[in-house]
């Protein structure tokens, strides 16, 4: 698939978005200069484009984060290999905006270490957490290794 237009590639660098309490680092898979100068950054992706997808908090970062680095002028594009699809990422200020207070939200949740399960019939039955989810009983967590039944190499039972 070739959809670079000509532009002249460069090499991709990490961007940030400073938020209250922390910051959002992203990295671009690539970034092209038209021959106007016109910077244009690339999220590429595997697989097929979803409906809405370009709505998620994840673009809405990399857009924040693009206009940041490379000016007002720069360009953010969504790349999908499978559907052989560039999209450009055009979002409202007022969708940044709620996009940006709900990374900040996140942010602060992460950092209080604030996880409350959120049960749900359609997705907790193929979550990995599923029989884990919940409240954990009191007590120490440890590990039990079974040299017996998994041996290692140099293990010894002394
Ligand atoms: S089972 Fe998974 S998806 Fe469901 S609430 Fe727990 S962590 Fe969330």
């Amino acid at each position: 698939m070739e959809s670079r237009g000509g532009r002249t590639v460069q090499s991709p660098r990490t961007m940030t978005i400073p938020l209250p309490g922390g910051e959002i680092v992203v990295q671009p898979s690539e970034v092209l200069t038209d021959s106007a100068g016109i910077t244009c950054v690339r999220r590429v992706k595997t697989g097929k484009a979803r409906s809405e997808e370009i709505e998620d908090v994840e673009y809405a970062m990399f857009a924040l984060a693009t206009t940041a680095t490379h000016g007002s002028d720069s360009r953010l594009e969504a790349v999908h290999l499978t559907c052989e699809t560039v999209q450009p990422v055009v979002l409202s200020m007022k969708k940044l905006e709620a996009q940006r207070l709900k990374a900040q939200s996140a942010l602060a949740d992460v950092r209080a270490a604030r996880f409350p399960a959120r049960p749900d019939r359609r997705p907790c039955p193929r979550c990995p957490s599923y029989f884990l989810c919940g409240d954990l009983p009191p007590g120490r967590l440890s590990r039990k290794i079974l040299v017996d039944e998994f041996p290692v190499s140099g293990a010894s039972r002394d």
